[in-house]
């Protein structure tokens, strides 16, 4: 296999292709250099919205364009605005900080994390209440912030393709920024 066609690609990102072919391209010697330009195709297919996806963060968010705005919007078309800040103080979030909320979660009950140690966060969209992220952290501890990508670095120098609006200024984390406003 030369090169991977849209379609085995389709299969691959709505998770129905076949074992023989994932097989097949993990055989390839060198990825084919089409296919992350073929895969943010299929997304911007599947997508309900017309924003140009930059980057896919995990299965319902992107960032995307918007304007002169990079913004992460998830599947549902719902939008946490910048992408430099984390997209997690704009989700709705559930705490599970005592034995009976985690063993709702659990099972045995003894693999649950000791809750005067630790607590479970999960995030959800507030557009479709999509699961979006779950962290299990010391209480207090602050948001984890799961990925802040250098997206016009990634887009000239591994995709040889600047974005138009690169610029120093975007691979910023603002989340300080944005909690200083509050
Ligand atoms: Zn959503």
């Amino acid at each position: 296999m030369e090169k991977v066609d849209k379609g085995l690609l389709k299969q691959l990102v709505e998770g129905h292709i076949s074992d023989n072919d994932v097989d097949e391209m993990r055989r390839m010697t060198k990825k084919d250099p089409e296919r992350f330009w073929t895969y943010l195709e299929i997304l911007q297919d599947k997508a309900t919205w017309d924003n140009q996806i930059l980057m896919r963060l995990n299965d319902h968010l992107f960032i995307v364009k918007k304007g002169d705005e990079r913004i992460v919007k998830c599947e549902c078309g719902h939008e946490y605005g910048d992408y430099r800040v984390n997209w997690k103080l704009h989700s709705d979030v559930r705490v599970r900080d005592n034995q009976e909320k985690m063993e709702e979660v659990y099972y045995p009950a003894a693999a649950a994390p000791d809750p005067d140690w630790m607590e479970i966060r999960e995030f959800y969209c507030p557009g479709c209440a999509a699961q979006l992220a779950v962290e299990i952290v010391p209480p207090g501890y602050p948001l984890i912030f799961e990925a802040l990508p250098d997206l016009d670095r990634f887009y000239s120098e591994m995709m040889n393709k600047p974005l138009s609006d690169e610029s120093p200024d975007w691979f910023k984390d603002k989340t300080a920024d944005y909690l200083a406003t509050l």
